[in-house]
């Protein structure tokens, strides 16, 4: 068995052609010929399998040490599958800072099917086993949130989630398997939305899915086949592709987060700076034992001197817009921006002030990166 980042390039082998072609074809057809009318065919159609589609996710079951993958049309509809596995009346502990599409899937939609939720901050162990009721089914989370960068232990989590009986489910977009595989840390649905770093170039929109046990593996297949939101064989292979330079884009995300957050701390005009990277705080020593590194995704608290807004305009190289996870570095303001649906109160509650910015560190030369912040911090100074 080779190791993780040979696994990335060449993980699942292409074999089933007879050119030669070191990848997968893109099988643009929507149906396959039976050899007869009662033939049992692999391939019947492109709904319920691709065999584009299909490298991808056992690409992505191997990557997470999972034994399915499924790839879905975005985030959000892989997020969908995984939630309608459960039953009306079956309740779900979710955290409490999750990605807010995730958050309005589950309120404006899922409530509707009488799915129960009760939002819990999941770094609280304790405060997770008190929400447990008999008809808890799950307990769903983001081990860093966004954009604060809170950190869930995802061993603490499985742990009491196995005592109950319930299946632990970890939205693993911000860290990806590169940093963390939470299936070997005890969690049973690893999810993504695939358009951030495993995309990794800001030009497709994507979701996965991966369960290790078989009967959790046919629940999402049902609900992938059924429900329909799957993959296309070109969006399959773009993120096939990006898949491969994993690593090394992560090791430049992480290098250059960490030459911005040393950068950062020591400016008199940033009043905090938010990074499980930095020592002293309990996301720090929880990200140190469960994680391989801290993530692209720096975010900070300007000084209240500072005009936020004129602020992330004053940028250039950090182009000004939502997302995260691709080669370019972006920023954004929280507030008025990925967080706008929330109201006054719930952005008091997450901690999002309006002198909140984050970034999502690309992988650009980080003294430009550094420049680029500098002269837009400097522009201040009278
Ligand atoms: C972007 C994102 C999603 C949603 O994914 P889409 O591909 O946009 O549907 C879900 N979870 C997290 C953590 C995300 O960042």
């Amino acid at each position: 068995m080779t190791n993780f980042d040979t696994n990335l390039v060449h993980g699942v082998c292409c074999s089933d052609n007879n050119t030669g072609a070191v990848n997968v074809p893109i099988y643009n057809s929507s149906t396959y010929v039976y050899q007869s009318a009662d033939a049992k065919v692999k391939w019947d159609y492109a709904r319920s399998g691709n065999p584009t589609r299909a490298f991808l996710e056992e690409q992505i079951a191997l990557l997470e040490g999972g034994t399915r993958g499924f790839a879905f049309s975005s985030g959000l509809a892989a997020i969908h599958a995984a939630f309608a596995i459960f039953e009306p009346g079956d309740h779900v502990i979710i955290g409490d800072k999750i990605y807010g599409g995730t958050f309005r899937l589950v309120n404006q939609y899922f409530k509707k099917w009488q799915l129960e939720f009760t939002t819990v901050d999941t770094q609280d162990a304790a405060a997770v086993e008190a929400a447990i009721k008999p008809n808890t089914k799950a307990i769903y989370f983001e081990t860093f949130t966004n954009p604060l960068l809170r950190v869930t232990s995802v061993k603490a989590i499985a742990e009491i989630a196995k005592q109950h009986h319930l299946l632990t489910i970890v939205d693993n977009t911000f860290l990806t398997p590169y940093l963390q595989q939470p299936l070997k840390l005890g969690a049973d649905i690893v999810i993504h939305s695939a358009t951030k770093y495993l995309g990794g170039h800001s030009d497709v929109i994507a979701g996965l899915v991966v369960v290790e046990e078989a009967e959790l593996g046919e629940k999402i297949y049902f609900s992938q086949n059924a429900l329909g939101g799957v993959l296309s064989p070109e969006d399959s292979n773009l993120i096939r592709r990006g898949i491969q330079t994993l690593g090394v884009r992560m090791d430049r995300h992480l290098a250059n987060a960490a030459k911005i957050v040393d950068f950062l701390t020591k400016r008199s005009e940033i009043a905090k700076v938010y990074y499980p990277g930095i020592e002293g705080s309990v996301d720090h020593e929880i990200a140190q034992k469960e994680c391989r590194g801290f993530g692209g995704i720096v975010s900070f608290d300007l000084a209240a001197a500072i005009d936020s807004k004129a602020f992330v305009e004053r940028l250039n190289l950090f182009k000004l817009a939502v997302s995260l996870g691709a080669v370019e570095s972006l920023v954004e303001l929280p507030y008025k921006m990925s967080h706008a649906e929330l109201s006054a109160a719930d952005l008091q509650d997450c901690g999002i002030s309006t002198q909140l910015i984050r970034l999502s560190v690309g992988i650009e030369d980080a003294q430009d990166l550094i420049g680029d912040l500098a002269q837009a911090l400097d522009s201040f100074k009278k």
